[in-house]
């Protein structure tokens, strides 16, 4: 039977397997411009001759569909180009799919030309966009600060602005008596301590979590909202990082959306801190200040000449709430509930 085939270098579809001159009828296309289509896919049915038995073209490769040369009735000859199929040419993508035209990207986003972005999404941790998006988010972004003659701040969260644990490490009777505890602690008369439910994808459930805010937390962020473009960036997961910083900004406008999480870079060792998240060119890293309680994970000299992002870091005191052993991943917990967890769970960080 008759196939569609690409005359190369093009992806231009052509009936093919024809001898010179047969003309063919296209019966109907069942493809749009715009739509992917995977290879084998029929793309059109035709005939050769009025009232004969339908026949198919399909893909040769996969491929979005770019233009659609014939129309339906159109009487066409073999080797007359019908469609073009191209690459996938957006910019973003969930879960290895095109979020425009659904095109199976996953090798891209493998191939590391796809990235979480500067900051992820909280809505959806799976979405990624093209490298070159990123690249032109970040151009804006700088431009920006620049214009606004702002510095951005980043801000480690544990321990620095919250310590978190699991609550089963919690005794109960403690557990129970939480929200009073809160509201007696609290420096400005409002909760700081909260359980959260932090969604664990391996358990496709929320694992309760608590975090106590450290002491005028919340004037110290508003405040600094005021000079500073402020930015999270923790070695926790981004169900974490998206959990707390609902928490620290309810109405999501101190930090719109600017959150780093171990997730959106996963080529970053969890030990590191990387600014080039954040400024990848070097003359940018002057716009940047860091609140982190862990020096280490900044200190890591890159290539020379590049600076030591540990430079740029305001090392401030580690800030401890709850006794050692309730759950903080640096006193591990010594009981099965907490092993259970594994790496997913156990979502606080240095
Ligand atoms: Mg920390
Ligand atoms: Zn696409």
């Amino acid at each position: 039977m008759p196939s569609a085939k690409s005359s190369k270098p093009t992806n231009t579809l052509t009936l093919s397997g024809l001898a010179d001159n047969t003309q063919a009828t296209i019966a109907r296309w069942l493809i749009r411009p715009g739509d992917f289509v995977h290879e084998g896919k029929t793309l059109a049915r035709y005939h050769l001759e009025a009232g004969g038995k339908e026949l198919t073209i399909c893909a040769h490769q996969s491929g979005v569909v770019h233009r659609i040369f014939v129309k339906n009735g159109d009487t066409v000859l073999a080797g007359q180009a019908l469609c073009e199929l191209r690459e996938c040419a957006h910019d973003e993508s969930i879960s290895g799919i095109c979020a425009n035209c659904g095109a199976d990207v996953a090798a891209l986003e493998k191939s590391g030309n796809r990235t979480a972005g500067m900051f992820g999404s909280t809505a959806c941790p799976l979405f990624r966009i093209s490298a070159g998006s990123a690249r032109r988010q970040q151009d804006d972004r700088v431009a920006a600060l620049l214009r606004a003659r702002r510095l951005a701040l980043v801000l480690d969260l544990d321990h620095t602005l919250v310590h978190t644990i699991l609550p089963r490490a919690v005794p109960p009777r403690v557990l129970g008596r939480m929200a009073a505890m809160s509201a007696s602690l609290s420096r400005d008369g409002r909760p700081d301590i909260f359980e959260v439910g932090v969604w664990d994808d391996r358990r496709r459930d929320h694992v309760p979590h608590i975090t106590k805010f450290r002491p005028w937390v919340r004037s110290f962020i508003a405040s600094a909202a005021e000079r500073f473009e402020l930015y999270i960036y923790t070695a926790g997961n981004r169900p974490y990082a998206a959990a707390v910083a609902s928490l620290l900004d309810p109405t999501g406008i101190l930090f719109r959306g600017r959150i780093v999480s171990r997730d959106d870079y996963p080529d970053v060792p969890t030990a590191h801190k990387k600014l080039d998240v954040l400024f990848p060119a070097d003359q940018h890293w002057a716009l940047a200040l860091v609140l982190d309680d862990n020096a280490e994970t900044w200190d890591h000299p890159a290539e020379p000449p590049r600076r030591n992002p540990r430079d740029n870091l305001i090392h401030c005191p580690r800030y401890h709430f709850w006794p050692p052993g309730w759950g903080d991943t640096h006193n591990p917990v010594p009981e099965t509930g907490l092993e259970e967890m594994g790496p997913a769970g156990a979502t606080p960080h240095p």
